[in-house]
Parts: structure tokens; sequence; C-alpha cells
């Protein structure tokens, strides 16, 4: 088992590279007031508030004075104090090098907020240089610390940031300096790597450049806009998947995007939901209606219009339905947090004997999914009740079923995971699924939630055999989580180059002059598999569809007035898979040229054999 981070060795490196910071920017800048300076996911920073404002440009300055701290070597010891008087005084005198009171308030506030009956501890470290110069930097500190500073070696300050005190904005704002520092040379490099390629690949870049979507002022933060390339993305996604959704006996239904708030009275999103929930409408017979946060209740409503039996359920239903939610505007991100989005939702109505298998194969379809978008690494977290609370609903022998059922329908698909206790909503046990990207980033996608509180609060039934009421259990699963997420992630991913199948514009027909355009127009025709000839500038084509084949590829013919290889390098920069180049040879011998974006220059071929290569991609 792996140790949890905040136990780890790294860990404290970077607690203990903040405060070597904090000691390099008190003896560059005096008068520099310290907040706090904790280690992070990826690093450490430390909040600080500057005489004069602190610039980018000086933080190699900064870096410099951490270097030739770190090689004396200082040790770093840790000192408990009686009481917050002793406190108080360190902090005035050593913490502050007998600066003053001004200097300390951050400080002394800090130790302010700490329980009475807990330990202050402070940490300090000093040496003296060859100069026989005495360093020293005491902080007030929880820990835990490494022993001393020689091993921060491998460390960079990574920018500046606006930070409010205590995270308040009515409060100052202090300057936050972010670094990183890892145990050795090839880890610090090659996460440097990974933010390099992280920013090539970032979506919201790449989403413009190959015109895929895009955000607007004019509409608002958090909605986005899917250009056309974009929009047939989803497109093809949504195909796939409505395809194996309906070889697995889902039904597909379509909701409104607004409903009254009785609805969401009755669900109990009012009370849980709230905060998500953008402001409601009220129209003029005093009715309020609610922006759609969640699909759940609408398809609640299907299920119960009708009298359903035993052997009705499972009812699968499916819905590429888009809610909003009100998500504060600091928190957007791209396609990763929006407010509007799309979710490939649906809800299983199952019997509890039916439940196991119903997992199972909601499980299933994900992998299917995951392995078709080429998402080969992830993990899965089986999220459980937390023993100790009692938020949860619904019965205990309920819960058990639940999460047996979730276990076991993982053992059987041979599926490892890990169980997470407390991460279980208050209404049931969950499945998630997180991936890793190609750059090691971990994102949450897919989730599987089981439900006894909706079907408790909507009266859900169906007749047993023994022609008695019961209540089926629901199922809310999102392989994809969301359209936009997905997309999101697959265009960082891949970088933009998507693979074939999913790619928008699949092959680029680019003729070399005005008269192969023609011509170029005829390959296109064939390629989209129209089932008709094709006539253009009273020329015959060349080609006609052949009976039983078929293709329908998504295809662009670039017949712009540009030079050959400004065509090319604009339709590389659109990274579309294949290029066929046509030119007077071509045209005589019915051939393509072929450029792949993966294998380069393929040669000519005729336009058949191309078509053939194709076959399976
Ligand atoms: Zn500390
Ligand atoms: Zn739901």
């Amino acid at each position: 088992m792996n140790q949890p981070y905040e136990q780890s060795e790294l860990y404290k490196l970077r607690h203990s590279a903040a405060h070597l910071m904090a000691q390099a920017i008190t003896e560059l800048y005096p008068g520099a007031k310290l907040a706090i300076g904790p280690p992070i996911d990826n690093g450490f920073y430390y909040d600080i508030d500057f005489v004069e404002p602190f610039k980018e440009e000086e933080l190699v300055k900064v870096e410099q004075r951490m270097r030739e701290l770190a090689k004396l070597n200082q040790p770093i010891e840790r000192k408990v104090v009686a009481n917050k008087e002793e406190a108080r005084k360190l902090i005035l005198t050593d913490c502050t090098h007998g600066q003053g009171e001004e200097t300390a308030l951050y400080k002394l506030e800090l130790l302010e907020a700490i329980p009475g009956d807990e330990e202050v501890s402070f940490y300090d470290q000093k040496a003296t240089d060859k100069q026989g110069k005495e360093h020293r930097f005491i902080d007030l500190c929880r820990g835990p610390h490494i022993e001393s500073t020689g091993p921060i070696k491998h460390f960079k300050l990574m920018h500046i940031a606006g930070a409010y005190w205590r995270g308040d904005v009515k409060n100052k704002q202090l300057t936050r300096i972010y670094g990183t520092a890892f145990e050795s040379k090839e880890e610090l490099e090659l996460y440097l790597h990974n933010l390099e390629e992280a920013k090539k690949r970032d979506h919201r870049v790449l989403g413009r450049e190959l015109g895929l979507f895009m955000f607007s002022p004019r509409v608002g933060p958090g909605l986005a806009l899917w250009l056309p390339k974009g929009a047939m993305i989803r497109d093809v996604l949504s195909d796939f998947l409505k395809q194996e959704q309906s070889r697995r006996g889902y039904q597909g239904v379509v909701t409104p995007n607004i409903a009254s708030q009785r609805l969401y009275e009755k669900s109990g999103h009012i009370l849980t939901y709230r905060d998500k929930m953008f402001p409601f409408m009220e129209d003029e017979e005093k009715e309020t209606f609610i922006l759609k946060p969640m699909n759940c209740p609408f398809h609640i409503e299907i299920y119960s219009s009708a009298m359903r039996s035993y052997r009705d359920l499972p009812v699968r239903l499916a819905e590429f339905g888009t809610v909003y939610r009100y998500e504060q505007s600091g928190e957007l991100a791209g396609m990763l947090r929006v407010r509007g989005f799309t979710q490939d939702d649906a809800h299983l109505f199952v019997r509890p004997d039916q439940l196991l298998e119903e997992f199972k194969g909601v499980v299933d379809l994900m992998m299917v999914v995951l392995k078709k978008l080429g998402l080969n690494e992830y993990r899965v977290r089986v999220g459980t009740k937390d023993p100790s609370s009692d938020k949860y609903v619904g019965h205990e022998e309920n819960w058990r079923l639940a999460e047996t059922s979730i276990k076991q329908a993982c053992d059987e698909l041979g599926l490892e995971y890990e169980v997470s206790p407390g991460d279980a909503a208050f209404y049931g046990p969950k499945l998630d699924l997180i991936i890793k990207d190609a750059l090691g980033r971990e994102w949450q996608m897919g989730t599987v939630q089981v439900d006894y509180n909706l079907p408790e609060r909507f009266d859900l039934e169906y007749t047993g055999e023994d022609s008695k009421p019961h209540r089926p259990i629901m199922i809310h699963r999102a392989p994809f989580g969301s359209l936009e997420r997905m997309i999101g992630l697959l265009t960082e991913q891949y970088a933009g180059a998507f693979p074939f199948w999913l790619s928008p514009v699949q092959i680029a027909v680019l003729p070399i002059a005005d008269r192969h355009v023609a011509y170029a127009s005829a390959i296109a025709s064939r390629l989209q598999g129209y089932p008709y000839k094709f006539v253009a500038e009273e020329e015959q084509t060349p080609f006609e569809p052949v009976e039983g084949v078929e293709s329908a590829y998504r295809v662009h013919v670039d017949a712009s007035r540009q030079t050959l290889g400004k065509k090319i390098r604009e339709n590389q920069r659109q990274k579309i898979p294949y290029m066929l180049v046509v030119g007077d040879q071509d045209c005589a011998n019915g051939t393509v040229g072929v450029r792949s974006r993966e294998d380069g220059d393929l040669g000519a071929m005729k336009l058949d054999e191309f078509l053939g290569s194709l076959a399976g991609k």
C-alpha cells in the first residue's frame, strides 16, 4: 500500500523548502511579513506581505539565495514552548529578528488561533557560512520537517499569485509564491517537462485552434459554445454510446430544461442542492420554475407514469440531458468545470435481486467506453458508508446489499478497486472511475451510484410476483460523466490529434491547382459514400460508388488558393489523420498521394487501395 502523501518524506521535504524560501526572503527583503507556507499537492507556497510589490523576475534571486542556504545544511530543530506567552516572545524576537510587532502581525494572529490545549511548536534552522555570518530562521509551525536543509536540492520557484489573508476578500491581498521540490533531479525534470506538455495540450487553447469549442463573455462565464468540429465529436461520441446502450436494453427519453419547483421539492434537491442551482424563475401565475440541475426527477416521473410489474424491470432510461449548475465563477475551468453541460445520463430501476447483474452491466459498459476512448489507465474507487456517521438514509440491509453487489460486480469483472469509507452519498454507495491521462494526471470521470432515497421520496413501486407493491432500487450512471468534461480530457489526452474514428475531419483532400478541384471533389464524394455520381464542371468523375462498399468518412476538400506547402501545413496544424494530395498524375491514373498524420508520406496509391487501408480504423 502506498503511504498517504501527507505522511511522506516528499511532503516534509516540500514543507522544509517552503521554510527555506521564507528564510531567503527574510534575508533579501527586510520588513517582509510572513503569513503561511504549507506544502501542497505539487509543491509548496508561502504567502508574504512585501513592503514593495514583488515581481516574478525576482524569483531567480530568491532561488539563488535558497541554494546557498541549502548548502549550509542547516539542522532543522523542533522546539516546543510551554505556553502562548512564551511563543509570543519568541515570535517578536527570534522569528522576526527583532524587526518589531508589525512584521509579526500574521504569525501572532495564527498563534491566537491555536486551540488552548494544543502544543505550540517552532522549527528552528541555523548555520554559519564561510564568511562567518550567521543565518537563522525560526517559524511557528506544526511540522513535520526533514532534519536539515541539505536535501533541498531539486526545487524550482514557479510563479506568483495574489492571495487574501485567510482566503477572505475583505482582508489584505498578499503575494503567494509557488514552488516545487522533488527528491531527485529526474523527478523534478519530468514534472517540469509534463507541465510544458500540459501547456501545449491545454484544451482551452486547442479548443479554439482546432475549432472545437469556445467561450464568449457576451454569452456568460462557464457556458460553452460548440463549434462545428467540436459538435461533430459530440455527435460521434453520443452515437457510439447510444448504440452500445440500445444493444444493452436502454431506452432513450427526452426531458425539458426547466421544471416546476414542485418537482425539486419532491426530490429534495431544493434542500440539498440549493447552492448549485441558478436563481429561480417566477411566472405571472406565481408558479416558480427551476433550471434543471439534474435529470433524475424527470426520469422518475416517466417511470411512475405507468404501472410496472416485476417482469417489466429493469427499466433503463437514458438521456443526453443538459443540466445547469451554478458554479462559483472563480471555480470555472475551461470545459472541466462549466455552468451548463450535457450528461450521458441514465437511470436504471431494478429489483433487489437484479442489482448485482445490472451493476455489473453498467460497469462493463464503462469498461467498453474507456477501451474505445483509449483511456487504459484508471483506478476504481468504491465509496462506502462512514461507520461513525449517521447522515445516511435507508435500511442497513439495503446498504449491505448494495455494497456487496458493487464489490462482487468488480470481482466478477476482474476489476481491482479501492474502498473509500465515507465516500458514499447519503443515499447510497457508489463507484467512481478515476482516469490517469497521458501526463499522469488524474481525472474523476464516470460514476455509478446506487440510490434508495429517491424511490422512497417518489414512492416508486412495481408489482411483485406476490401481487404486492415493492420498491425498486435506482442506479444513476454516466460513463463519460459529461460530454464537456470528457471532450476536454480527450483533447488533452490526444493533444488534439484525435484517433481516426473520433476525428471531426478524418481526411482532407488537397488539390494542387484549380484544375484538380473537380477530381478532388469526386474523391471526396466517393469517400463520403454519396449514392450518386458526382459531376463537376461538366467533367465525368472517374469514381462511382461501388455496390456493397460502405464508406461514410468525414472529408474536407481544401480548395483554397494557397500553395500546396501552405495547405499541408494548415491541415497538419488541424491534426487531420489523412491528407490526400492530388495533381495531374493522379487525375490521369486514378490515384491519390497519401500523407498520414502518424506515418508521414506514403506515396501515391489507387483510391480503392487507400480505402482498403482504412478498414478497421
Ligand atoms: Zn511550516
Ligand atoms: Zn441521477
